[in-house]
């Protein structure tokens, strides 16, 4: 997790200002940050409270200390004055009963902190509880922030929008990925294809699958790494099989009996053939590798797809790897995947790619 503004990684224009509002002490009653998931907008709202409440802030600085009490118990979302709010996991936005204790919370007198922050993730479709949001924030107590965060700006209301500092945040600009590529590896700054991966891949292609047939190839993915670092090369060619069979029946690199039977039936309905299905674990494969180089180079705001993974299971799939290596493998897949459109021998192509793999993760 990032901790101060500098480290920030792209949308510079939106830090600069941020920065400026708490120098010059202008903070608005509310800010809505928009923009795809992935890009920083949660820790960057952390960031700010630290700002807003660090003991050891100098007056013409933004950036907060990271070692007083205050900031180290906002960084650890375990500060009484830093609430940070998220959508039950079977909703599809915040309740009212929520906003109601946000209330409350927001009228009581501050605990220990100097400003009270909010933090209201995910705010898609606020209906019923968008009322109760929106008196809140036209009279809010002092030294009171609310940061909305949300990934699609039309469903907000208009008369929320009008009342919130709105910041549009995107993903990676070309130049901003190109200054990137210089102080990692720059004769890939040539590559028109790795700087269009790196700048977000191509989400549009992944969001047309299901969330959970998306999951049972994440975790193929993920464990493939790990059959190929303990070079159970069976293993590896039974899996191949499985890949390559007309229509799979099997997952291949999953542990069937970790996930639910109704799960894995519904996935297999959604493979029609192993054609498909190979493309989309290639081009998973690839996000994966994307999310390990920007963790490798500690840009851990830039993950994308794989930003559920904790440090301690990203270290173990980076250990030993190079960053070079990885990009190289990204293009590599890039051949690969047009390959499988071709219809070229599938399990031939499989099995290049795991000696590939094995090049990287030994
Ligand atoms: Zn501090």
């Amino acid at each position: 997790m990032i901790r101060n503004f500098s480290e920030f990684l792209g949308n510079s224009e939106n830090i600069k200002f941020l920065i400026d509002k708490i120098i010059t002490k202008t903070i608005p009653n509310a800010f809505l940050f928009y923009g795809p998931e992935g890009i920083g907008k949660r820790n960057l709202s952390f960031v700010i409270a630290a700002s807003l409440n660090c003991l050891n802030r100098s007056k013409d600085s933004a950036e907060p200390c990271g070692e007083c009490v205050n900031c180290k118990r906002i960084f650890n979302n375990s500060f009484p004055d830093v609430t940070f709010i998220t959508r039950d996991e079977d909703r599809t936005t915040i309740s009212i009963e929520q906003v109601r204790n946000l209330k409350k919370e927001a009228y009581r007198t501050l605990y220990e902190g100097l400003y009270k922050i909010f933090i209201i993730d995910d705010t898609k479709e606020l209906k019923d509880s968008a009322n109760a949001l929106l008196k809140l924030i036209e009279e809010p107590p002092d030294n009171t922030l609310f940061i909305l965060l949300t990934s699609n700006l039309m469903k907000q209301l208009p008369t929320i929008l009008s009342r919130c500092q709105v910041l549009k945040f995107q993903k990676l600009s070309r130049t901003e990925i190109e200054s990137f590529l210089k102080t990692t590896d720059p004769k890939l700054l040539e590559d028109e294809r790795i700087i269009n991966f790196l700048a977000g891949g191509s989400p549009g292609e992944i969001i047309k699958l299901s969330s959970s047939y998306i999951k049972l190839i994440e975790e193929s993915v993920i464990n493939s790494i790990g059959y190929v670092r303990e070079n159970s090369y069976y293993q590896i060619l039974k899996e191949t099989n499985k890949i390559t069979s007309p229509t799979p029946k099997k997952l291949p690199f999953l542990r069937e009996d970790k996930i639910e039977d109704d799960n894995i039936k519904e996935n297999k309905a959604t493979i029609k053939n192993s054609r498909e299905f190979l493309l989309n674990w290639f081009l998973i494969m690839q996000m994966l590798l994307r999310d390990l180089v920007f963790f490798m180079k500690k840009y851990p705001d830039n993950l994308m797809f794989f930003k559920h993974l904790n440090n301690n299971e990203m270290d173990k799939l980076i250990k030993g790897t190079d960053l070079d290596k990885l990009l190289q493998l990204i293009l590599k897949i890039e051949e690969f995947r047009s390959a499988v459109e071709k219809n070229a021998n599938r399990e031939l192509i499989f099995l290049n790619f795991v000696i590939e793999m094995k090049s990287i993760f030994t």
